[in-house]
C-alpha cells in the first residue's frame, strides 16, 4: 500500500518520499491525546478504555505506564509553561499536573451542572484554555462512567485566565479536536456527530475569533472528511491543517483544500508534532502510535 496520497504538489513539499511510517508502540485499544514535552523529551497519550495514560521516551525509544488509573483521560496538551492539561472523561473535568505532581482541577462544570466528559483541549497563547465537550466518555461504561447530560448541550468551552468559564461554540453536534490557526484568529473545531447523527457530515468549523481575542464570531465549514471521522488534529506554523481521519492523516491547506494523506494502517484519532524540531508527527491510531517526518514544523 502506497504510504502517500499526494493531491496537490503542494503537499510533495510537505512529505519526505523516502520516509517511512515507524510504529513506536503498540498494545492499546483506543490511543488518543498526543502531547509532547521537549524539555524531556517525551511523548504522552491515552489509552482511553484502559484508563491509562502511557510515556514514550525519546532518548530511548522505551514506553511506560504514566499514570494508571487516570480517570480515563482522552486529548492532553502543553501550557506555555511547560504543564500537562488533560480531558478527563471519568472526572468530566479539564486538569493540568502542577510541576509539583499535583492533579489542579480547571473546571468541572459550568452553570453548576457537571461537564459531559471533556474531549480535547488547546491552550492559547494568552494561557486561556479552550475545550470541547461532547458525550463519548459518558455514553457507556467503556470509556468512563455512563451517565445523563446534565447539561444537555455538547459545546466548546473557554477558562479564562482568572477561571470564569464561558461557552464559546453551541452549533455542534459533538464537537472533538480542536486548534488554533497560527496568528489565532481561527480556531478550527472538529464535529464527530455523526457518530449520533447518521446524516451529521463530518467536518472541521472555522470560527473567527474577535478583537478581544476571547469570543468567537459564526463559523463555517473548512473541510469534509471523505474518510470515516475528524477527530484531533493540529497546524503547522505554514497554517496548514494536519488532521486524523479514518484512513490516516489528512492534510489541508490554509484555505481549505485537501493537499494529500499519509495512509496508516489503523483509524486515526488524533496527532501532534514532536521532536526537538517539531518536524515529526506522533500518530495515535487505535491500538497503537505511529511516526513521520515531515518538512513541516508544529505551531
Ligand atoms: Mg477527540
Amino acid at each position: 500500500m502506497a504510504l502517500y496520497d499526494i493531491r496537490d504538489a503542494r503537499f510533495a513539499r510537505l512529505i519526505l518520499p523516502n520516509e517511512r511510517l515507524d510504529l513506536l508502540w503498540t498494545g492499546g485499544r483506543w490511543c488518543e491525546g498526543p502531547a509532547y514535552f521537549p524539555a524531556g523529551r517525551y511523548l504522552v497519550w491515552s489509552d482511553i478504555p484502559n484508563d491509562r495514560v502511557m510515556r514514550w521516551d525519546e532518548t530511548d525509544g522505551s514506553t511506560s505506564v504514566f499514570l494508571q488509573p487516570c480517570l480515563n483521560h482522552n486529548g492532553h496538551t502543553t501550557d506555555a509553561r511547560g504543564r500537562l492539561v488533560s480531558c478527563e472523561h471519568r472526572g468530566r473535568a479539564v486538569s493540568r499536573v502542577e510541576h509539583d505532581g499535583s492533579r489542579r482541577v480547571l473546571a468541572d462544570r459550568f452553570d453548576g451542572k457537571r461537564f459531559n466528559s471533556p474531549n480535547d483541549v488547546v491552550v492559547k497563547s494568552d494561557g486561556t484554555v479552550w475545550f470541547s465537550d461532547p458525550t463519548y466518555g459518558i455514553d457507556s461504561d467503556y470509556e468512563g462512567d455512563a451517565a445523563p447530560s446534565e447539561l444537555g448541550a455538547n459545546c466548546v468551552y473557554r477558562i479564562a485566565a482568572d477561571g470564569t468559564l464561558s461557552r464559546v461554540v453551541d452549533d455542534l453536534v459533538q464537537p472533538n479536536g480542536l486548534a488554533f490557526s497560527p496568528d489565532e484568529r481561527l480556531l478550527y473545531v472538529a464535529d464527530t456527530g455523526r457518530t449520533h447523527v447518521p446524516d451529521c457530515t463530518p467536518k472541521i468549523r472555522a470560527y473567527p475569533v474577535g478583537a478581544d481575542g476571547a469570543s468567537l464570531g459564526p463559523g463555517r465549514d473548512f473541510a469534509i472528511c471523505d474518510s470515516g471521522l475528524f477527530d484531533g488534529f493540529r497546524v503547522d506554523t505554514a497554517g496548514n491543517v494536519w488532521s486524523s481521519a479514518g484512513d490516516g492523516v489528512h492534510c489541508f491547506s490554509p484555505e481549505g483544500e485537501l493537499l494529500g494523506k499519509i495512509f496508516v494502517p489503523e483509524v486515526v484519532a488524533n496527532l501532534c508534532f514532536f521532536g526537538p524540531k517539531r518536524n515529526r508527527l506522533a500518530i495515535c491510531a487505535t491500538t497503537s502510535v505511529y511516526s513521520i517526518y515531515v518538512r513541516a514544523r508544529g505551531c
